[in-house]
């Protein structure tokens, strides 16, 4: 888009983390992993040195503080999305990280990783591209596994546990202190490994060792949640009722999750488990409650009836990493041919952004956006990103997120080239 807007700069390339700054950032994460009584066990990385590819299930910005106290003495090169910039690009290019717009194809990255490798770097890679809406794995893209033969480092995998119940995010206001927060750091694979297998290979097995469920952790492991507002939110994530069917009207406050249609109720217990007040419970564990929704989107997008209808919808823009732009108002729609959005801006010009089908598996949404803002869906291009706010009270952000996967799959699967489970 031509708007005169200074774009960020994605071609400059990545450097190791200055010296005088890893102190500094060391000191800044080790009270929190002391806090949460993080235990990192660690298998087969003992000795290991850089390069190598670090890849990390990703639920709160805490897996940034865990993996940085678990790849001492080195720090890795961070691949993160533009709005973590905002406002201080200067800091994350000086600690190393890498920028990149969500969800998009992006071959400068694949360069930037090479002169990581290059470097004697760590690519620090959180491939689920977002963090995981409800503690559970989200969709890993198809091209991981060729991107690990193709950067012909050793692959080692940070999976934390307990982050997505002490900061979920749906609800991101506070932590909930949640003691102790467990890590494994592990190798996968040695550059021998990558050699003797192929793309597919690989990702088989980085999707088996990618498998998380933070509410079944939690359960397991008996991690006490007393946190008095604990369901506050959770309709964001859970906004469909299994009781009625009816959509949009969930509302979570202090420990209960109720539809106020047809006014069904549960209690978050302090082990994060729901319980009806009366009644059949239907769902305790809130990731089946998710899976059924996603079982439904599936079902509307099969029938070719999946469809937000025209959304109100306000528009900001972040062509770089300074700050937000207000772009303009107008319509959004979201439906079997993807999203489309159609503003005039306060320049008076019409601007459009066209996503089909094809062109995401995913899509990155945002609740209470910088809690200013309300819902949101995050669109890009390689050049922008259009924060995207529908307006009124009938729509959700994490249906049009579910629907975005399930419209990319059935895409592929009409074709006769269908994706394997759990991939995009
Ligand atoms: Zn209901």
């Amino acid at each position: 888009m031509n708007d005169g807007f200074e774009r960020f700069d994605m071609r400059k390339p990545p450097i190791n983390c200055r010296a005088f700054l890893k102190p500094i950032i060391w000191a800044g994460c080790f009270p929190g992993l002391l806090a949460h009584g993080t235990k990192i066990h660690k298998e087969g990385v003992e000795g290991l040195k850089p390069p190598y590819l670090l890849l990390g299930n990703h639920n709160a910005f805490f897996d940034m503080k865990v993996s940085a106290m678990a790849t001492f003495p080195y720090f890795a090169n961070y691949i993160v999305a533009i709005d973590g910039f905002i406002g201080r690009e200067g800091l994350l290019r000086n600690i190393g990280c890498i920028c990149k717009r969500k969800f998009t194809n992006d071959i400068l990255l694949v360069k930037h990783l090479k002169t990581v490798v290059k470097n004697k770097g760590i690519i620090g890679l959180y491939p689920e591209a977002r963090y995981s809406l409800c503690g559970t794995t989200a969709v890993l893209p198809e091209s991981l596994g060729q991107l690990c033969k193709y950067l012909n480092v050793p692959v080692v995998m940070i999976k934390c546990h307990g982050h997505h119940i002490n900061h979920p995010f749906w609800n991101t206001r506070r932590e909930r202190k949640v003691k102790p927060t467990e890590a494994e750091m592990k190798l996968l694979f040695t550059v021998k490994d990558l050699e003797g297998m192929s793309a597919e290979e690989i990702n088989t097995v980085l999707l088996k060792e990618f498998q998380y469920d933070d509410f079944c952790w939690q359960l397991e492991n008996k991690v006490k949640v007393d946190d008095p507002d604990r369901a506050h939110g959770l309709e964001k994530v859970l906004y469909q009722c299994p009781a009625c069917g009816r959509e949009y009207r969930m509302e979570g406050r202090g420990t209960r999750l109720k539809c106020t249609s047809c006014g069904k109720e549960w209690e978050m217990t302090e082990y994060g488990q729901l319980e009806a007040l009366e009644g059949d419970t239907i769902f305790s564990h809130i990731p089946d409650w998710y899976e059924w929704e996603r079982a439904n989107v599936r079902k509307e997008v099969e029938a070719g009836t999946y469809s937000t209808g025209e959304l109100q919808v306000t528009v900001e823009s972040l062509p770089n990493a300074k700050k937000f732009i207000k772009l303009g108002s107008g319509t959004m729609v979201h439906d079997m041919n993807g999203f489309r959005v159609r503003i005039t801006g306060e320049d008076g010009k019409v601007y459009e952004m066209v996503k089909d089908v094809p062109s995401m598996y995913s899509c990155h949404i945002e609740y209470e956006y910088l809690f200013k803002h309300g819902d949101c869906v995050d669109l890009n291009t390689l050049e922008d990103t259009w924060y995207t706010y529908p307006q009124g009270s009938d729509f959700s952000v994490t249906k049009m997120a579910l629907a975005t996967e399930e419209l990319y799959q059935d895409y592929f699967r009409k074709k006769g080239k269908p994706k394997p489970e759990g991939l995009a």
